[in-house]
């Protein structure tokens, strides 16, 4: 593990020079499309913290976009990866198979929820699980249509574009998108029109009714939803409204997916945020946090869905790498031993209740939620109307920025600060970072 000091040091302006003259070849050679929420390159990270090639030493509340749960240098990970880099590379798994690829798909099923024979198809992107969910929910339902939600993200790709809710950046100007797709009402519980406590009800009732009504439940293949919204705006759905779509969804011989790409894989303070009301998805995809920052991703589900593909039918060149595979066998290994779901837990209470107490000072948080390690603060500019704060959060971003914490945004208004520290973080930091939030609140 890289034994970096595990506190905040801010030695140059940010971006220091050195980062100014990367970011400047940066520039000439890398395509415009592909954007940065911080213009520092990065020389090492571990732990809760992130250096620059300036020396700035940052707190890291990104983990890379939930990535780097175990820290973005494990020692489990970094000696299981670099002990299978030694080995081999790669073989490609569709021609001769080895064994981390199927010691993943082990864990995969029984750490995921419920207790039905399951079984597990690796891939290397989110997006690209996603799509496998579908072509696997297609292929076994004999159906085409797919149920997302507003606010929904789940990629890139030109189906997970079509699946994703927010026109810009993410599909902006890349159309045709793929058909068969249709959007339902999500519960999104602070910006429900006639109140949080009928969201959950309310929202499912109408989504059920336009999947009935406008699309037919015996079309539908798959209905795919975040147990928490990610890039969406870190929406918590309405207590009982992921219930009832699983319900209708058993009820209708819908594959029920679950996307917890963001909130898995202890994210969320349970190893899946789907457990929190006891939902058992059919499928469940996961990526992001699986293997302590290597390209990985999985579909998990019913065994008899998941067969339902034929042989051959699902698969890519690198899917399942040997490297990737290895480190996931180190982040999970790494989650067990540390309690990292307690850990998230913990985060959250330390978080909530300072985040809370800046909500009682600052009109312009409107809304404090998350679970676990995965909070966020909605900014408004107006408590009455919600009107969303969107240069608001930018500038908060920026200010957290200058001082050495790294802070993303997110939601479907810009106007949401999310918070994703590695789960490894020290307290210290952690506190150290809030400070810098309720500094830079004080100070706009
Ligand atoms: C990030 C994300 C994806 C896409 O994952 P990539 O690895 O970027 O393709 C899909 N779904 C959710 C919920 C995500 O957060």
């Amino acid at each position: 593990m890289t034994e970096i000091p595990q506190e905040r040091r801010v030695v140059t302006a940010i971006p220091g020079p050195k980062s100014l003259e990367l970011q400047a070849r940066r520039t000439a050679t890398v395509a415009a499309g592909v954007g940065s929420t911080m213009p520092v390159f990065a020389e090492r990270a571990g732990g809760g913290v992130l250096e620059d090639v300036d020396g700035n030493r940052l707190i890291d509340f990104g983990s890379g976009i939930a990535v780097t749960t175990v820290g973005s240098s494990a020692e489990a990970v970094v000696r299981r990866a670099s002990a299978q880099l030694a080995d081999f590379t790669h073989t490609c798994f569709m021609v001769t198979p080895y064994e981390e690829y199927v010691a993943v798909c082990e864990e995969l099923a029984a750490l995921t929820p419920g207790d039905h024979a399951k079984k597990s198809a690796l891939f290397n992107s989110g997006a690209e699980a996603v799509e496998n969910a579908v072509k696997i929910a297609r292929s076994h339902t004999g159906r085409q249509a797919v149920v997302v939600f507003d606010h929904a993200y789940h990629g890139r790709t030109n189906l997970t574009m079509a699946l994703t809710a927010k026109n810009m950046p993410y599909k902006n100007g890349f159309g045709p998108f793929a058909p068969e797709v249709y959007r339902v009402p999500m519960a999104y519980p602070y910006r429900w029109p006639t109140g949080a406590e009928n969201c959950g009800p309310e929202a499912s009732a109408q989504a059920i009714d336009q999947i009935s009504k406008q699309v037919g439940a015996q079309n539908v293949a798959a209905i795919i939803v975040e147990p928490v919204l990610g890039e969406g705006g870190f929406i918590e759905p309405a207590k009982g409204f992921l219930p009832a779509l699983a319900r209708f969804a058993r009820e209708n011989g819908i594959v029920f997916v679950a996307d917890e790409i963001q909130s898995g894989f202890c994210r969320t303070g349970q190893w899946f945020a789907c457990e929190d009301e006891g939902i058992v998805p059919d499928l469940i995809t996961t990526a992001k946090g699986i293997a302590g920052g290597l390209p990985l991703a999985a579909v998990t589900g019913r065994a008899e869905i998941m067969d339902s593909a034929h042989p051959s039918g699902l698969g890519g060149t690198y899917g399942g790498n040997p490297v990737a595979c290895a480190a996931a066998l180190g982040a999970i290994e790494t989650m067990k031993e540390l309690d990292l779901p307690a850990k998230a837990r913990r985060i959250e209470e330390v978080m909530k209740d300072r985040l809370s107490a800046m909500r009682e000072k600052y009109d312009v948080i409107g809304d404090v939620r998350g679970r676990g390690a995965m909070i966020a603060i909605e900014l408004v500019k107006d408590r009455a109307t919600k009107e969303p704060a969107t240069e608001t959060a930018a500038a908060l971003a920026k200010a957290c920025h200058q001082e050495g914490l790294l802070v993303l945004t997110c939601g479907t208004y810009g106007n949401v600060l999310r918070f994703l520290p590695p789960l490894v973080i020290g307290e210290d930091l952690l506190g150290e970072g809030l400070d810098i939030i309720e500094q830079s609140l004080a100070a706009l």
